[in-house]
């Protein structure tokens, strides 16, 4: 739960930019609809402004912002919604069409002020730059309800120029002054002293604060954006999950946490619902098929599990011993029993949509039979088995296993055998045979085969005995791609197979994007 501002605590803005800086990566792309249930997502979580897309940058983009200022830009918390523009009337004209709809709406402009992208992209001297900006700014005055500018590549701009163009930037009429570190260059001592000094001696009116965006190129994104905010940054640019161009930009649910969990420490605060955390981290890996890291802080599954004997110890005497963050503070569901095979169809609909799931008739009565099935195998369904449930359901696996035989034993002839028959979503039921030198090698085996791959080869496999079941992980590398699953079950063959199975249908869905990004 976000703090109550304290005397002399500060405010800093959430600007998350997951639909733009995010969504540009490759691996997360996403069409309107996907956005819209971002955005809607995105808005419960209480940001202050959500950038959702660059409106010049293609028809596609410029549909998404429209329809999402049309469904969510009118409600009267909806966020600030923002557009991406360069310093050019086209930019400015499409944000201004594509923001239309929004209530509140903020134009965000960029112009990049380092030596090398005033040579190598502009092609200008610094006094032309100077007056470009200036002119798009008082272009773009009064259409929007604020505007952002943004010192593309701030940390590597000549520091007097830098400060000599967000005060011309703030004379033009930007209420925000962004100085990113585009491509992920700087230390949280040296962004520090630099957002100490900017905010100290940057010319401007009262109102105009400083923005900070940092990429995670050498892994200090969300450290940098800390020192920015102790610097005197009022705005932090993040994303959900921290996804980004290239390594990344500085994951909300990280900077939003440490605030929160050391308010002695910074003494600032945001306005973020923070119970929303997990249900949009889980969403967000849904809908583009990347689900963070396990050991992702604050949302991977890990997180805020305690496995180590001592730990479990400590954390059931008090759970502080252990955990610097409660669970529930992020939304995360509990691991206690929720649900058996006895549960029925009313109690599924309510803790699903407790979790954030509303699902269509359709869909709810196929996940009810899922349920079932794996009610029938695991004694205890529990709120992550049911998040696993939704997400499988909404991808639509390329393959789906039917049946597993294994054959193993101790003479020399009697080498391990695996019979699997699979259903591909497009070429049917499939049988094969593997071998190897072990049962699980043999399993491997007998998928490549299946899903015709040259050359496959199992790379790891890990095991985990639960409460009543194995879990086990698998790893391989298919044609020099490695892909990865993970599954649960009583028997130990039946989860060696499921793992692989998930692997391979993580692999058939990464093609598909690849498929889906050759064609935009
Ligand atoms: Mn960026």
């Amino acid at each position: 739960m976000s703090q109550q501002p304290e005397t002399g605590v500060r405010n800093i803005a959430i600007f998350d930019t997951s639909l733009r800086d995010g969504e540009q990566a490759p691996g997360f792309s996403m069409n309107t609809a996907q956005k819209l249930k971002l955005a809607h997502a995105l808005t419960k979580l209480k940001v202050d402004v959500m950038e959702v897309g660059f409106a010049a940058a293609s028809p596609g983009d410029a549909e998404a912002i429209h329809t999402i200022a049309s469904e969510i830009g009118y409600l009267h918390d909806a966020p600030m919604l923002c557009s991406l523009s360069r310093a050019t009337e086209g930019d400015i004209d499409a944000a201004e069409r594509a923001l239309g709809p929004a209530r509140r709406s903020r134009l965000h402009l960029f112009f990049g002020t380092s030596d090398l992208h005033l040579a190598a992209k502009h092609k200008m001297e610094k006094p032309e730059a100077l007056k470009t900006i200036e002119r798009a700014l008082k272009m773009a005055r009064g259409r929007f309800t604020e505007i952002e500018f943004s010192a593309e590549d701030a940390l590597r701009t000549e520091p007097a120029f830098l400060k000599e163009v967000l005060e011309c930037a703030a004379a033009a009429g930007a209420d925000v002054l962004n100085v990113p570190d585009t491509v992920g260059y700087t230390s949280p001592e040296e962004i520090y002293a630099l957002f100490a000094d900017l905010t100290a001696n940057v010319a401007r009116p009262d109102h105009v604060i400083f923005s900070t965006h940092n990429h995670d190129d050498l892994g200090m994104a969300v450290a940098n954006s800390l020192a920015a905010v102790r610097g005197g940054a009022g705005q932090v640019e993040c994303t959900i999950n921290g996804i980004g161009e290239r390594a990344g930009n500085c994951a909300l649910e990280e900077v939003v946490m440490a605030l929160n969990t050391r308010p002695d420490h910074y003494a600032a605060t945001t306005g973020v619902e923070t119970r929303e955390i997990f249900a949009v981290s889980r969403l967000l890996g849904e809908t583009t098929g990347n689900a963070p890291p396990r050991n992702k802080a604050i949302v991977g599954r890990n997180a805020f599990a305690h496995e180590a004997g001592i730990h479990q110890h400590g954390v059931l005497a008090d759970r502080r011993t252990y955990e610097i963050m409660k669970p529930e503070d992020i939304g995360l569901p509990s691991n206690a029993l929720v649900l058996g095979k006895h549960s029925g169809k009313h109690a599924l609909r309510a803790r699903l949509e407790a979790l954030g799931h509303e699902l269509g008739a359709n869909r709810f009565e196929q996940l009810y039979a899922d349920f079932k099935r794996l009610a029938d195998t695991k004694r205890e369904v529990t709120d992550n088995d049911l998040c696993d449930l939704v997400a499988e359901d909404g991808r639509g696996h390329a393959w789906e296993l039917v049946r597993v035989e294994m054959r193993t034993g101790t003479k020399a002839q009697e080498r391990p055998t695996a019979k699997v028959t699979l259903d591909h979503r497009a070429r049917g039921r499939i049988t094969t045979i593997g071998h190897g030198t072990g049962p699980f090698e043999a399993l491997t085996d007998a998928f490549c085969v299946a899903a015709e791959v040259k050359e496959g080869m199992l790379e790891s496999v890990d095991a985990h005995q639960l409460s009543r079941e194995m879990e086990i992980g698998v790893g391989l590398t298919v044609d020099g791609v490695a892909i990865a699953g993970r599954s649960q079950h009583t028997d130990v063959v039946i989860a060696a197979a499921e793992a692989l199975l998930a692997a391979f249908n993580n692999h058939a869905r990464m093609a598909d994007s690849s498929r889906l990004a050759d064609a935009a």
